[in-house]
């Protein structure tokens, strides 16, 4: 299969070409030409899937071979949960759009950010927005733009967009859409709310789905190393300089664990930034960035990062913390092998965070070898509960027990930063509902 037999016109072609894209990936081939045919779509696929150029591709063609017309006018509204999912699609449609004989005018806005430039940018609007969905509002508000000739509606990460609470946002724009539109629907997992909108919102759709998950491709090695909380950061370090790991992803739980773990490499001599929400807009832009330019070696980073960033290649992922759920694993580690390359993700587990472990490999049927690096061996594999919970000697410790006990040292504060306390106080928890005993795994498995 290649891009030409997609339908696709010659600068299109020429633009792919340019960027290296020898063969259209699954999604490419089944999207483009129903969304060249006006069909509306419902596409279950991950962000490495190659999905932005699955509906840029075909959108810039319609674009480019129908009229605009004059004013305050869009004509593609691209809408996705983050800033920075926002302008790498808006960098996506330009880089596509080069060779096109007519300029194509994308515009990228968010919040966080003045409002003004973005009002100014809109006069005479615009082919193609990409936006979040409140700082678009703001601008119908202001009037600087008007949604009423926008023939193509795409919504990208559609389950996050809801996880992030933009349903009334999401309702209010769809009032303002005109009712003949193609609609496009991405998502990477589909809860009952993405679904339900999806049966609402399309139209008959051509539904794609892409089998292939990241957390089952084969090119991305899949590492588990034991070690005991506090000895992390430590470890961290002398696999990045053992492996010459060029970038690094690294992700914690917290934001302050963010900026604690930044500033410890920082402290050994690696170059290295934290990548959180509650950054300012310009230091995000500036660490993602720096750590794309290879001005910075390392990125630690909260969950922010782990859906939609496309980091080029981006060799190694490192679960300095556990993700929460099995889903956010398949995001995390995602975030490399991607587009054929191949990639590592390597997953910390300690005593504490065993268990969770396990259940996200049970998640995604995997049983993964465990590994301990010479220098590093964990000492910690139970905690004995002190006498004031109530717990029996030798007995493991609850979950229950752990947090309280977690919960009241934060508020004390008298854990020391690289006490295992501290750093399992920021450890994600178990979701609630699930029940999971404990386990050592037989020796033939670690
Ligand atoms: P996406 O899933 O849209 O975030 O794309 C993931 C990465 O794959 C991006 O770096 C794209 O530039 C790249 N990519 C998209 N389509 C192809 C293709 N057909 N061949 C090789 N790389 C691709």
């Amino acid at each position: 299969m290649s891009f030409s037999s997609l339908g696709l016109i010659e600068p299109l072609l020429r633009a792919v070409a340019e960027r290296n894209y020898s063969t259209p990936t699954p999604i490419q081939t089944e999207a483009i030409p129903a969304i060249l045919r006006g069909s509306d779509v419902q596409a279950s696929a991950q962000t490495g899937s190659g999905k932005t150029a699955a509906f840029a591709l075909p959108i810039l063609q319609h674009l480019a071979t129908t009229r605009r017309e004059r004013g305050r006018f869009v004509r593609a509204l691209i809408l996705v949960p983050t800033r920075e999912l926002a302008a790498q699609i808006g960098e996506s449609f330009r880089v596509y759009a080069r060779f096109l004989p007519e300029p194509i005018k994308t515009l990228v806005v968010y919040g966080g950010v003045s409002i003004n430039p973005q009002m100014m940018a809109l006069g005479g609007g615009a082919d193609v927005i990409v936006a979040t969905p409140g700082r678009l509002l703001d601008l119908i508000d202001h009037n600087a733009v008007s949604l009423s000739a926008v023939s193509t509606l795409v919504l990208d990460e559609a389950d996050r967009l809801f996880e992030f609470g933009f349903t009334d946002e999401f309702n209010r724009i769809l009032g303002l859409l005109p009712a003949r539109r193609q609609n496009l629907l991405f998502s990477a997992t589909f809860p009952a709310e993405v679904q339900s909108l999806a049966t609402n919102l399309l139209h008959e759709p051509v539904r794609i789905a892409i089998a292939a998950e990241p957390a089952n491709k084969p090119d991305i090695l899949q590492r588990v190393i034991e070690v005991d909380a506090p000895q992390r950061t430590q470890l961290l370090r002398h696999l990045i300089e053992a492996n010459a790991w060029t970038r690094v992803l690294v992700f914690v739980a917290t934001k302050y664990a963010t900026e604690h773990v930044a500033e410890k490499l920082r402290r050994a001599g690696l170059a290295a930034s934290a990548l959180h929400g509650e950054l300012s807009q310009g230091a995000r832009t500036q660490a993602l960035a720096d750590f794309k330019a290879s001005k910075i070696r390392v990125l630690v980073a909260t969950d922010l990062a782990a859906r939609g960033l496309d980091i080029i290649e981006l060799p190694v992922v490192v679960n300095f913390d556990l993700p929460r759920s099995a889903v956010d694993y398949t995001h995390r580690i995602g975030r490399t092998g991607r587009a054929g390359e191949s990639g590592v993700a390597v997953s910390f587990v300690s005593a504490d965070t065993h268990a969770h472990f396990c259940l996200i490999e049970k998640r995604h049927q995997l049983d993964l070898p465990r590994e301990q690096i010479e220098g590093f061996e964990p000492v910690e594999t139970d905690i004995p509960a002190p006498a004031s919970t109530g717990g029996v000697k030798g007995k493991r410790k609850s979950k229950k027990d752990k947090l309280r006990e977690a919960a009241a040292r934060q508020q004390t504060g008298t854990a020391s930063e690289s006490s295992p306390a501290r750093e399992s106080a920021s450890m994600p928890t178990l979701q609630p509902e699930i029940k999971f005993s404990w386990r050592r795994r037989p020796s033939s498995l670690r």
